[in-house]
């Protein structure tokens, strides 16, 4: 497991990932010896190895799973797309040899639903082509057709890293151009970019920078997307930040379901150290299954190598951040609009960027479209936008026989608004009095053919399997609320005073916003809540005639729940 290095407790999770690519689980063995080379009590070992969905720790004188996992998404996109029934088809069509697994969001929320074999995805899948991944043995994703150093280099790439490396571009002249054209935390909390860079260089050296790709939200995937096409372009943002602000090192957190993608990065960081050997250390980090570690301070303990908790805060991890330094904590996308807007040309730079927007709003954002919608995808538009805006202009309408009913405007936690609010500005601060809010832009459009409370019952089966545990309102109050979401007749005095109970005393933003769909259906949508519910998994109810999205099964690898 330690290939070789002078063994590092931060890099814990990486051996335990060595050991399960080698041996298909974990073995109690496997976790004493690591404990023994990296002087940890076993029990900090095992609470890790326990913690991430992706480990399968078994125990002594337990069965292994199969050689090989299909797992199959059913969040939100993948539930309307039938992921539920499909996992089921598959269990039968597979057979005992092959462990078939529900599994919240993979990312392609575009391509719904979505199977992923091994490390291999299956878009748009059904039983017949996930059967035919399995049967080929294909089990890794081929490396997207993204713009490579070379390619990125000769169309003028980089330049504004050299320039802000030799000096010619003043560090404060950057930051102004942040500030200029409004750039705020692409990630869902939206802090104002600029301000975040001043204060984390005004902290002490040494300071360091976690880059956050551990995009789990259910509906986003335009990480994946940036990524998958231009690298480097986050890249050069990402030097460019970490020499403004003064870094001593950098990690890169990527989520485990895009393999791809980490080999990618990993080639292209390469590449990119190759040609400036002077720049700060960049380790590459891979997350394990946990939707909470894109928190930031839970993602700053995986790095650490603990368990994915949120801390509590102050202090701020800009202040006290990975390993107790100051530490400036982006999403990819945040990084990836550095370089145009800090470019003075006209069309890009700050006015550019600032000069776009509807509605009083200003700025570009990315949304990550899925659900009933002809044309799913990412679509780069206006902030403020509105939810209809962007169907007609972008996403093709509507798919055929759909009407929109209603929709998420702000991925799983973000709330849920009916098709009488598709007029409302889509940006951060807009969705504030209905109860919601965008987040990272992940938009789930939904039809007469489903129903909201069983999108809301969805979610938050999904919370209560996220849920770190750390605290009583959000580890009871998640799994209490999707149990009394299953009554036919929702008891809204006892759910609203049990959300917010949550909302007031979870420590971090996943307990906080855990009952946002639910309150949403409370609000907008309680004629689906008063009486008769339908069938869990596609049975009709007054407005949804062929209703979908039953909420997930206990994902059989959760182990923490005990
Ligand atoms: Fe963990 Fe939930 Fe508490 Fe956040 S709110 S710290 S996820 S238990």
């Amino acid at each position: 497991a330690l290939a070789g290095e002078a063994p590092r407790r931060d890099r814990l999770i990486e051996y335990l990932h060595r050991l399960q690519d080698a041996h298909g689980a974990l073995h109690a063995g496997h976790l004493a010896a690591l404990a023994e080379a990296l002087q940890l009590a076993r029990a900090e070992v095992f609470e890790v190895a326990t913690f991430y969905h992706h480990f399968d720790f078994v125990a002594e004188g337990g069965a292994a799973p199969p050689a090989l996992t299909v797992r199959v998404c059913d969040s939100l996109g993948c539930a309307m797309a039938g992921g539920a029934e499909l996992a089921a088809a598959l269990a039968t069509r597979l057979g005992a040899g092959v462990r078939v697994q529900r599994v919240p969001c993979v990312g392609r929320c575009d391509s719904a639903p979505v199977a992923v074999v091994g490390q291999r995805p299956v878009l748009h899948a059904d039983v017949d082509t996930v059967a035919a991944v399995v049967a080929s043995g294909e089990r890794e994703e081929a490396l997207p057709a993204a713009i490579r150093f070379d390619a990125y280099r000769a169309a003028g790439g980089y330049a504004l890293w050299e320039a802000v490396r030799s000096g010619a571009r003043d560090p404060a002249s950057i930051v102004a151009a942040l500030d200029e054209a409004g750039l705020r935390g692409l990630g869902g909390a939206g802090f104002p970019a600029a301000r975040k860079w001043r204060t984390v260089a005004a902290q002490p050296a040494p300071r360091h920078m976690a880059v956050n790709i551990d995009e789990g939200e259910p509906g986003t995937f335009k990480d994946r997307h940036y990524l998958s096409t231009d690298p480097h372009r986050f890249i050069e943002g990402m030097l460019i930040a970490a020499r403004v602000v003064g870094i001593a090192a950098i990690w890169i957190y990527i989520r485990d379901e895009y393999p791809a993608l980490r080999r990618l990065l990993a080639e292209e960081l390469e590449r990119v150290r190759a040609e400036w050997p002077e720049l700060p250390p960049i380790e590459l980090r891979r997350g394990a299954g946990a939707y909470v570690c894109g928190e930031e301070s839970a993602m700053i303990e995986s790095i650490e190598g603990k368990r994915g908790m949120p801390r509590l805060r102050p202090p701020y991890v800009a202040e006290v951040g990975l390993f107790g330094r100051p530490t400036l904590e982006h999403n990819l996308e945040t990084l990836w609009w550095v370089r145009d807007i800090v470019d003075m040309s006209a069309e890009r730079g700050a006015d550019g960027f600032a000069s776009h927007g509807r509605h009083g709003r200003k700025g570009l954002r990315s949304f990550s479209v899925s659900g009933r919608v002809a044309r799913p995808g990412v679509v780069v538009t206006d902030a403020g936008i509105t939810l209809r805006e962007l169907i007609d202009e972008h996403c093709g309408g509507m798919l055929p026989g759909h009407e929109l009913y209603g929709y998420f405007p702000g991925g799983a936690s973000g709330g849920i608004l009916p098709a009488r609010l598709a007029d409302v500005p889509l940006d951060f601060d807009t969705l504030a009095p209905y109860g919601c809010f965008i987040g990272s832009a992940a938009i789930v459009v939904f039809s007469q053919h489903d129903q909201a409370r069983l999108l809301a019952e969805n979610a938050m089966a999904f919370f209560a399997h996220e849920s770190c545990g750390q605290c009583t309102p959000c580890r009871v109050g998640t799994a209490k609320a999707a149990q009394l979401m299953q009554a036919p007749a929702w008891d809204a005095g006892l759910l609203t005073e049990l959300g917010r109970t949550m909302m007031d005393a979870s420590i971090c933003g996943l307990g906080q916003a855990a009952p946002n769909p639910m309150q949403s259906v409370l609000r907008f949508f309680p004629h689906e809540v008063g009486g008769a519910r339908a069938g869990a998994a596609g049975g009709a109810s007054p407005t949804a005639p062929d209703a979908c999205a039953a909420p997930p099964a206990p994902h059989a690898d959760d182990t923490r729940s005990a």
